[in-house]
């Protein structure tokens, strides 16, 4: 779309307002309206003030004032607002040097594209995220007695407590039998369908949706594969769709990566793979049918995973899912086997176009942009250095014996030790000033302060189950 579309389009279809869109450092959207009528050629070229000193990890007040320039190809109706409103995804710039911000995601995964065509590797990367979500009863709107996770009853019983262990007063799904029967088993399929066709009329290309693994209200809706940054773009509309359908309904929709105990967590499986015109790079005569850079790209991801973690797994609750037992992965080695694996290799269609890598350790809480930017900058590290990953582990990782399992390097068990790899590990993320070492630190300073630091400060509700009797 150009600017002129954009302007069309609200004509023709008798648009009252603009909104604009963009993504703070931790990876939730903003946004601010601007009548239709205040929209017009120069805006994009000039574009729109607003005041970045309240943006969570950007400038301090006094060099506060920011640009943002909407971007003509992301337009979309919104699907939510009374007035007719479209929807534009913007990148931030500095009003006095022009130059794109550092801090803005979106630039960020911009640069990974442009570094990844400098190399000579690949022209294009296509990613398919699979981002998990649990939906849940609204407590706004259902004053029913308080679920078992939203409890800090004192008693391991009450805390083990699912939203499907609620007295049996009448008949309901017994435990682990949500995934995935037909209605009316499956309570969410209508919410679910309402999802998709509203990602669908806004422009994103849907393979499926289904019923996931964990008992109460786990979905999964799966976009087809897209470039790079216009997949963060999509994971944002993905995410605001889905939150915004369930609270029409009374319910609420999380991408929290762990939010019940004892149940599977929500990933977000990142596929990828590199392509030069229309050729796939990541197919070949090599295991599971990939090609060398495949090979040396697994590579690259494996050796930096503890690093690329501490954004693609950002949150204190990230390592919660990261467990055995509930097919997230926690061994950083690769298969085409098995899901154990932090990378697998699906094997669902011989063609050479749909092969890639599937990096299953990236879970919903991250934001997307840095993830994408991070699993890429770290293939493109395996492929230009030859980072061989050593021989697959065809099988099921939870099966091997202490001594086999032992050498299998693992996946950070915090999100302070995932800081930590990222601090002595981050040269990878640097080249081409993808990540400038303004934006590591930034990050690293965050977390540890507003995250880490903060969750160790305060009590923890299973703490008064284990000690408040003492
Ligand atoms: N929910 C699982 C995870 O945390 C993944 C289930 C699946 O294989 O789709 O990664
Ligand atoms: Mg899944
Ligand atoms: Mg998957």
């Amino acid at each position: 779309m150009t600017p002129q579309e954009v302007l069309a389009m609200i004509r023709e279809k008798d648009i009252k307002a603009v909104d604009l869109r963009f993504m703070d450092f931790p990876g939730v959207w903003q946004h601010f309206t601007i009548p239709a009528g205040k929209l017009d050629e120069a805006t994009f070229e000039d574009g729109l003030g607003f005041d970045g000193s309240s943006i969570r990890g950007w400038q301090t007040i006094n060099e506060s004032d920011m640009l943002l320039m909407p971007v003509p190809d992301t337009t979309f109706v919104d699907p939510f607002t009374k007035l007719p409103t479209i929807c534009l995804i913007c990148n931030i710039q500095d009003p006095i040097t022009r130059e794109d911000y550092t801090r803005d995601p979106r630039n960020v995964a911009r640069k990974t594209v442009n570094y990844l065509k400098s190399t000579g590797i690949a022209d294009t990367v296509y990613i398919g995220p699979e981002a998990e979500f649990f939906v849940f009863d609204d407590v706004r709107f259902d004053q029913t007695p308080s679920q078992g996770f939203y409890s800090i009853d004192s008693s391991e019983a009450e805390w083990n407590r699912g939203a499907d262990e609620r007295p049996n007063l009448g008949h309901k799904l017994r435990h682990k039998e949500g995934y995935f029967p037909c209605p009316p088993a499956d309570q969410l399929m209508d919410l679910r369908n309402e999802m998709m066709q509203l990602m669908i009329d806004s422009g994103i290309d849907i393979e499926a949706q289904h019923h996931e693994v964990a008992t109460a209200g786990q979905c999964e809706i799966d976009m087809k594969f897209d470039e790079l940054v216009r997949m963060g773009d999509n994971v944002c509309l993905y995410k605001y769709i889905i939150k915004n359908v369930a609270f029409q309904h009374g319910k609420t929709a999380t991408f929290m990566p762990k939010p019940l105990f004892g149940d599977n967590g929500s990933g977000m499986h990142t596929h990828i793979s590199f392509w030069k015109g229309d050729q796939p790079l990541f197919a070949g005569s090599g295991y599971a049918g990939l090609s060398d850079e495949a090979i040396f790209a697994i590579g690259g991801i494996l050796k930096h995973a503890p690093a690329i973690l501490a954004f693609s797994n950002p949150t204190t609750n990230s390592y919660k899912r990261l467990v055995p037992g509930y097919e997230a992965p926690v061994n950083l080695a690769y298969s085409q086997r098995n899901r154990s694996a932090a990378c697998r290799i699906p094997m669902y269609s011989p063609s050479p176009k749909a092969k890639r890598i599937e990096f299953r350790c990236p879970d919903p809480s991250s934001n997307p942009y840095l993830t994408f930017a991070a699993i890429t900058m770290a293939a493109i590290d395996g492929i230009q250095n030859k980072i061989h990953p050593g021989e697959p582990l065809d099988k099921n990782i939870y099966d091997l014996e202490p001594e086999e399992l032992a050498v299998v390097p693992k996946a950070p068990g915090s999100l302070a030790e995932a800081l930590d790899a990222l601090e002595k590990d981050n040269e990878f993320l640097l080249r081409g000033d993808v990540f400038t070492e303004d934006v590591i630190s930034t990050w690293i300073n965050y977390k540890r302060k507003n995250e880490v630091e903060a969750i160790n400060l305060r009590p923890h509700p299973y703490e008064f189950c284990l000690y408040y009797d003492i």
